[in-house]
């Protein structure tokens, strides 16, 4: 068994042009797979399908917004045509909004939710006929700490990664019987566009991730190109409905 070995498989990963999606993508594309890179912003996409495709890979560039519906469909119905295949989908694009629960209007409330949770479940029922059809397929979806631990300046961000575990969850176990395997990955602190902003912003964030991260130091796209091909190959065949702390430790500190 060929356990990181991903060629002929073709994978969607949403947000995959920057940040975390774009590491995963970069692992998924060593080992071999195709890669179609979902976002907003096309400039954004076509800069990282042209360095995926500079691994020896073929790519696909795919303008949308997860936050309606439609898009979720019709994204993963353009990488089948595309590919004539989906095997893998990494349920990776999110937003966050901070600022205190009172201060929520419930128009904010929706944008996160939908953008990080319901965008995660449109893409993975549309992938799914695709995956029965191929006789199984991986499905990754990005939590966070925020999954297990609470922020008072992060309700719908925190409520939208709970729900990112609990829907694993339950997709994995629906699914198993068709051989698709639906685990999470729940990030600590990564350096990304997401948190420049923060880093800047709020005052001692920075010390108090240093301090608070047994290993020492922000997390970065490249810890997640390893545990995204383990999970993409064949030898996690065993591993489903998982959520895995990449976080350095955050959530393990006393
Ligand atoms: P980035 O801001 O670098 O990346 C976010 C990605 O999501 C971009 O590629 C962006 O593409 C895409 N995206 C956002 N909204 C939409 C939308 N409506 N439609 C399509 N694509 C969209 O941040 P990260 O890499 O840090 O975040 C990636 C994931 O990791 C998110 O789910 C985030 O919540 C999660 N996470 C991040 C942590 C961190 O510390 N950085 C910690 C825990 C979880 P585009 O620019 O083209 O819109």
């Amino acid at each position: 068994m060929k356990a990181f070995d991903l060629s002929g498989r073709v994978a969607i990963v949403t947000g995959g042009n920057g940040g975390i999606g774009l590491g995963m993508a970069r692992g998924i594309a060593r080992a071999g797979g195709q890669v179609a890179v979902v976002g907003r912003n096309t400039a954004k996409t076509t800069a990282a399908v042209a360095e995926l495709e500079a691994l020896g890979v073929k790519c696909l560039a795919i303008e949308a917004d997860v936050i309606k519906d439609e898009e979720c469909r019709s994204l993963v119905e353009q990488a089948a045509a595309h590919f004539g295949r989906v095997d893998i989908l990494v349920n990776n694009a999110g937003t966050a909004l901070r600022k205190p629960p009172h201060e929520y209007t419930m128009q904010e409330w929706r944008r996160i939710i939908d953008t990080n949770l319901s965008s995660a479940f449109a893409c993975s029922q549309a992938a799914y006929p695709h995956m029965k059809a191929a006789g199984g397929g991986k499905i990754i979806s990005i939590g966070s700490i925020m999954s297990v631990m609470g922020a008072s300046f992060a309700v719908a961000y925190a409520a939208s990664k709970g729900g990112i575990v609990q829907m694993t969850r339950a997709l994995a176990t629906a699914w198993a019987v068709d051989n698709i395997q639906v685990n999470a990955l729940l990030p600590g602190w990564i350096d990304t566009d997401l948190t420049k902003g923060a880093r800047r912003e709020v005052a001692g964030l920075n010390e108090r991730v240093l301090g608070r991260t047994p290993v020492g130091r922000w997390g970065t796209p490249a810890d997640f190109e390893a545990i995204t091909v383990l999970l993409c190959g064949n030898g996690s065949q065993y591993i489903t409905g998982a959520a895995i702390p990449v976080d350095g430790g955050y959530t393990i500190q006393a």
